[in-house]
This record gives structure tokens, C-alpha cells and sequence, in this order.
């Protein structure tokens, strides 16, 4: 069967239990559910100070992130993780993202 327009077929071999509470992903009758991939990253306060330090210097942001020897303002820690998340828990404990970077599936 072809996929709707606009999807993307989702194998039965990527289907997984919700991160956030153990689920199927269908078990409170929904059609709907969110696949995520998330990462952790930490900011890097040596450049950003460095870059707001030029931006008083030139007076505009654009100017000095052209003059600027680096844009990077944070680095990404260690791989993706993808996982689930059922329909309820997307709405109600989303608070909880941090918890999905954890690992397991
Ligand atoms: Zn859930």
C-alpha cells in the first residue's frame, strides 16, 4: 500500500514503547503519536561572551558576526536518540524531554 500523500511509510520494525510511559502507542485510542530524535548540547560561554563582546564593539549584532572568528554559540554532546512518544504524554509530559535523551529505547 502506497503512503498518503505528504507521510512517510513507518515500518513495524521502528515501532517502540512510549519513552515517557511504557505504552504502546496506541493504548488511550489514539491514531497520533510523535517520533523524536534528540540530542544534547551545551553552550559555549567563552565564544558567546566573546561574540557579545564584539556586538558592543560594533554596535550591531549582524556586523560583528561577520567580523566574528566563530558563530558557534553551543556543541551537540555524543549521538542522536530516537524515540516515541504517545499522543497523551506528548501533551501532558513534555516537561519530561530531558528524560528522552536517557538511554534505552
Ligand atoms: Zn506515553
Amino acid at each position: 500500500m502506497r503512503s498518503p500523500e505528504g507521510t512517510e511509510p513507518f515500518d513495524f520494525n521502528d515501532v517502540l514503547k512510549c519513552a515517557l510511559c511504557r505504552e504502546g502507542m496506541a493504548h488511550n485510542n489514539q491514531l497520533t503519536f510523535y517520533e523524536v530524535e534528540i540530542r544534547q548540547c551545551v553552550l559555549d560561554l567563552d565564544n558567546l561572551k566573546q561574540m557579545h563582546g564584539m556586538e558592543m564593539m560594533m554596535g550591531s549584532p549582524a556586523i560583528a558576526r561577520a567580523l566574528s572568528p566563530t558563530t558557534t554559540v553551543a556543541h551537540r554532546i555524543g549521538p542522536k536518540t530516537r524515540k516515541l512518544v504517545c499522543q497523551e504524554c506528548a501533551i501532558v509530559n513534555l516537561t519530561y524531554l530531558a528524560l528522552l535523551a536517557e538511554g534505552g529505547e
